[in-house]
C-alpha cells in the first residue's frame, strides 16, 4: 500500500544535510493493524528503497533542504478509547529522530471514531515537502468472561464493548486456530453457545469485536484464546456419570443388580439438615429411601394399575430408571401435592442445598426432567455440585444437556 501522495524527487536540489551520503530509504510502515475482512486495505509493512540520491554542491553556501521523501515516517494503528485520536509517529532520517514543531508539524483529520484516518506530515526548518499518511482507529477487544459446557455444548459470554457492532466468535479443536479448522459465528449478543458438539472434546475460542467502517468491516484484535470442552458422559459397569455425577433418568437406566441401600453420604446429609431444620422448628423424616429394581416394579406397577402408564410415568420411574435405586434420593415427609407450600417444603427449597441437596424435580421443568413437580424429592449430589448446579438455577437435565425421555 502506498502511503505516501507525492513523490518530489528532484535530485539535483536536494542536498544533504546528514553527515551521511549514499542510499536512504523511504518506509511507508502501516504498523499492525487488525483483520479486516476487506483485502483491499492491506496495511502490511512496505519498504521502499529509492534509488541514491546527489549530493551535490557539497559546499555551497546556498541553503538547502532534505525532502520529506528522505525521511522514515513510522506509525501504527491505534485501539479506540473514545478520546484519543492520535497514533504515535516518528519522522526520522538515517535512525535520527526529528523533532514535531521544530522539523515538522503534524495536522489529523478532526475524526475519533473507529475507522480510518488520516494524517499529514509538513516538514519545516532544514526539511521539505509533507505526506498524507493512513492509519486506523479499530474497534476495542473483547474479553472473554465467563464459559460453560454441556455434553454438546459450549457457551462463553464476554464483556459487552460500547461502539462496535458485533463480535466474532472463531473456535477450533487446533490450539493455534488455523484457517483451515476454525470455524466463525457472529452475533451482536454478548454470549455464543456452540452447539451439536461431539462429547468429551476440546475446543479453543477467542472472540473479536467487529465495527463498519465505510466499506470496510474492521474487525479488533482476537480475545486471550480460551480452552473449553464439552462434558464426557462415562459409562462404567452399566451406570452413566457425568463429571463423576451418577446419572438415572428416563434415558439413562441404572443396572437391574445395581444399589444394596441409601448411601452413607445421603443419610448423614440428611441427619445433619434434620437436626438444623428442627432448631428452625421443621421436622424433616424419611419416607422413601432406596428402592431396589423389583421394589420399584412394584411401585411403577401400582401407579399403572391406578392411573394407566401416562399418568404414572409423569410421576414413577420405571424399574432401572428410579434415582431412588441409586441410594442417593430420598422423599421427605409427604409425597403428595399437599406438601407443597408447607414450611417444611418451603424450608427445604432454601436450605437443602446447603447439605449437597437439590429439589431434583422442580416446578415447571415436567418436559425436561420428565417429571411432576416433586418438593419432597431430594437428590443428593454433595455440597460442591448441588451449590453448582442450584446457583445455575437449571435442573441435572439442563446443566448438562442431556435429555430425560423413554426410548
Ligand atoms: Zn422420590
Amino acid at each position: 500500500m502506498k502511503k505516501f501522495t507525492f513523490l518530489f524527487i528532484t535530485a539535483a536540489l536536494i542536498l544533504s544535510l546528514c553527515s551521511c551520503s549514499g542510499s536512504s530509504a523511504i518506509q511507508t510502515d502501516g504498523g499492525n493493524k487488525g483483520i479486516t475482512s476487506t483485502d483491499n486495505t492491506d496495511n502490511s509493512d512496505t519498504s521502499l528503497t529509492k534509488g541514491s540520491k546527489e549530493s551535490i554542491n557539497d559546499t555551497s553556501d546556498e541553503i538547502s533542504t532534505v525532502s520529506i521523501d528522505e525521511c522514515d515516517i513510522n506509525t501504527n494503528d491505534i485501539v479506540y478509547d473514545g478520546e484519543n485520536s492520535k497514533p504515535p509517529l516518528t519522522v526520522s532520517l538515517s535512525g535520527k529522530q526529528l523533532v514535531e514543531n521544530t522539523d515538522y508539524t503534524l495536522s489529523y483529520d478532526d475524526e475519533t471514531s473507529i475507522g480510518k484516518h488520516h494524517l499529514t506530515v509538513t516538514m519545516k526548518g532544514s526539511y521539505s515537502g509533507s505526506e498524507t499518511v493512513d492509519y486506523y482507529i479499530l474497534p476495542p477487544a473483547a474479553e472473554i468472561t465467563d464459559v460453560s459446557s454441556k455434553v454438546s455444548d459450549i457457551t462463553i459470554s464476554w464483556n459487552e464493548v460500547p461502539n462496535v457492532d458485533g463480535y466474532i466468535i472463531r473456535y477450533s479443536e487446533d490450539k493455534s486456530l488455523p484457517d483451515s479448522s476454525t470455524k466463525t459465528a457472529e452475533t451482536k449478543e454478548t454470549s455464543f453457545t456452540l452447539e451439536d458438539l461431539p462429547e468429551n472434546s476440546t475446543y479453543y475460542v477467542t472472540v473479536s469485536t467487529t465495527k463498519n467502517a465505510g466499506n470496510e468491516k474492521l474487525v479488533s484484535e482476537p480475545s486471550e484464546v480460551i480452552e473449553a470442552a464439552t462434558k464426557k458422559i462415562e459409562v462404567i459397569d452399566g451406570v452413566t456419570y457425568i463429571d463423576g455425577v451418577l446419572i438415572a433418568n428416563k434415558t439413562y437406566s441404572l443396572p437391574e443388580s445395581y444399589g444394596d441401600g441409601l448411601r452413607e453420604e445421603t443419610l448423614d446429609a440428611f441427619n445433619t439438615m434434620a437436626a438444623d431444620a428442627l432448631n428452625d422448628g421443621i421436622s424433616l423424616w424419611i419416607v422413601s429411601g432406596f428402592r431396589s429394581y423389583e421394589t420399584q416394579t412394584y411401585t411403577y406397577q401400582s401407579f399403572v394399575y391406578d392411573r394407566g402408564v401416562e399418568e404414572a410415568d409423569r410421576a414413577s420411574a420405571r424399574p432401572g430408571h428410579s434415582e431412588h435405586q441409586s441410594g442417593l434420593a430420598i422423599d421427605v415427609n409427604t409425597t403428595s401435592s399437599e406438601f407443597e407450600g408447607t414450611p417444611e417444603a418451603i424450608w427445604l427449597e432454601e436450605h437443602c442445598v446447603d447439605y449437597g441437596f437439590i429439589i431434583r424435580y422442580p416446578s415447571g421443568k415436567e418436559e425436561i426432567t420428565g417429571y411432576k413437580y416433586e418438593p419432597w424429592h431430594l437428590r443428593y449430589l454433595g455440597k460442591e455440585k448441588a451449590a453448582e448446579i442450584a446457583a445455575s438455577g437449571l435442573t441435572i437435565e439442563e446443566y448438562y444437556g442431556i435429555t430425560s425421555r423413554y426410548s
